[in-house]
């Protein structure tokens, strides 16, 4: 069968050209599909197109807006099988993992889709006198969109749905390693009888498409999600142009384990977050900060339950970790094994690339835990964004408090205790954008804000109502009758 083509969407049209290919990192011998390799020219086509669809799209009425967005999220869900199937194939998680993503992305549109219905804006009493006031949402305008490898559906639809049922039009730009899932919403935006122009997509090398983007002048506000090198870059390009800019990047997350923690859980918990999606989740967890008392039981019942993790083929039934998204992902996770080594010596479990059989068409890794590190260590400060978990000894709550919170880092944290008042010194005083308790680090879902805090990201939150705030502005009109 030969290799499927997906070529970008431009202006309501499927646009060729040169290709690359997007290859299965857990068999790179397969190839699932060629993608057109964008230029910056069509970057500027895309925005041109997006500009000039604005004003058609911003002034259709909400609900006939989010009428569309039902049907891309019935397209979606008839394809949802083959969705979860092309995911695991592109990025490499688990089928089951991948399913439930693309459940998610489903559900994204319906909630926003019935945001068309409400789009809150603010009616409050005037001072004066048979005076009316009043704000309404306004879109924002042209928005780019640059999305990564991680959640190839998830993350692309929670930046569409809400830019688009608030009015606005989009450039879409997927991560290179995992494109065809975004791809896949924007085919369903296409066969759901979105207007040409309102949703565009331009795949390619982001280094090659970056500044294109930035500065094509249709574009006014940019959402990004991905490193904290980038995103830094992007922000700076942005600011000359005065654009809107939200950016969602690294993190370096904790998970407390306190001696009075339902034991079995936390052991659970911290391994679901540390190593499901091979640690590749920007909520996982990668510092577990365990209380003295219960440090040697815990680290124990966490390398037997490790070691019981089956990698693998995620497309396989009973394969619990899939491989590094890519070569560079692999040799950063063997790089840091190596940093561990010199750090704290040997890991107590993993710590190597798994070869052999089928691991030598991927980018297997084994689940790695190195205990004993301490806060200034490079394991315990840098983000490794794989399945390597460092273990900390913390003399009591305060102190796991204290060293969870020394870092630049504040995107999501967990607690595990059953002690209230404990939750709640927690809850008030952690520094991070998204807090659990007595569940994994990561794990969210869409009706509430998205976000952290700290060097991890910038400007308003994603998801949930508060999605509105980044693309729409308001207009406050006082009306004297
Ligand atoms: P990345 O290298 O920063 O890439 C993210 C996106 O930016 C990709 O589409 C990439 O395109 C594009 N890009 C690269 N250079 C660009 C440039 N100069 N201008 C504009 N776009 C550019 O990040 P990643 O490796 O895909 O993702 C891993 C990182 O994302 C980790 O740091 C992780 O913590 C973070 N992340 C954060 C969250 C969150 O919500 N906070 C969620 C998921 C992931 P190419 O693919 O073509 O390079």
């Amino acid at each position: 069968m030969s290799t499927p083509q997906f070529n970008n969407y431009i202006n309501g049209e499927w646009v060729t050209g040169p290709t690359f290919e997007n290859r299965n990192p857990a068999n790179t011998d397969e190839v699932v599909g060629n993608f057109v390799k964008g230029s910056p020219s069509d970057v500027e086509a895309a925005a041109d197109a997006a500009g000039a669809a604005l004003p058609g799209w911003a002034n259709m009425a909400g609900p006939a807006r989010g009428n569309l967005l039902y049907k891309v999220a019935d397209i979606l869900d008839r394809k949802f099988d083959q969705l979860g199937e092309e995911m695991t194939r592109e990025e490499g998680k688990t089928l089951p993992e991948a399913k439930g993503e693309v459940r998610r992305a489903i559900n994204i549109f319906r909630y926003f889709g019935g945001e068309g219905s409400r789009m809150p804006g603010m009616i409050v009493p005037s001072e004066r006198d048979r005076v009316h006031m009043f704000a309404i949402r306004k879109p924002v305008g042209v928005c780019g969109l640059v999305t990564p490898w991680n959640f190839p559906v998830a993350i692309p639809a929670w930046k569409m749905a809400p830019a688009l049922i608030a009015g606005n039009t989009i450039v879409v730009k997927p991560a290179s390693a995992s494109p065809l899932s975004a791809w896949r919403i924007v085919e369903a935006c296409h066969e759901a009888g979105i207007p040409k122009g309102v949703v565009n997509f331009v795949a390619g090398s982001g280094g090659a498409l970056g500044s294109a983007l930035v500065n094509a002048k249709p574009i006014k506000a940019v959402s990004f999600t991905g490193s904290c090198e980038v995103g830094n870059w992007l922000h700076a390009e942005a600011s000359k142009r005065h654009l809107r800019i939200q950016l969602e990047m690294g993190g370096k997350n904790p998970t407390i384990v306190l001696a009075d923690a339902d034991f079995n859980s936390a052991v659970e918990n911290v391994c679901n977050a540390a190593f499901f999606s091979t640690g590749q989740k920007c909520t996982a967890t990668s510092r577990a900060i365990v209380e003295d008392a219960i440090y040697d039981k815990f680290v124990a019942a966490l390398v037997e339950r490790t070691r019981k993790l089956k990698v693998g083929n995620g497309m396989k039934p009973g394969i619990d970790i899939g491989p590094a998204i890519d070569q560079g992902q692999l040799d950063t996770n063997i790089r840091y094994a190596e940093i561990g080594r010199k750090e704290v010596g040997e890991p107590l479990c993993g710590g190597n690339r798994l070869t052999g059989g089928d691991f030598d068409k991927g980018y297997f890794f084994e689940p790695t835990i190195f205990a004993n590190v301490t806060e200034n260590m490079r394991l315990a400060q840098e983000e490794i964004f794989g399945p390597v978990l460092a273990i900390m000894r913390a003399k009591d709550f305060e102190d796991c408090m204290r060293i969870a919170n020394n870092i630049p880092f504040g995107l999501s944290a967990s607690i595990q205790t059953t002690n209230l008042s404990r939750v709640f010194e927690y809850v008030y005083r952690m520094e991070a954008g998204l807090l659990t308790v007595n569940l994994p680090s990561a794990g969210v879902e869409y009706q509430l804000p998205f976000g952290g805090n700290k060097d991890s990201s910038f400007g308003p939150k994603e998801q949930g109502p508060a999605a509105l705030d980044f693309y729409s502005d308001y207009k406050t009109v006082y009306l004297k009758y």
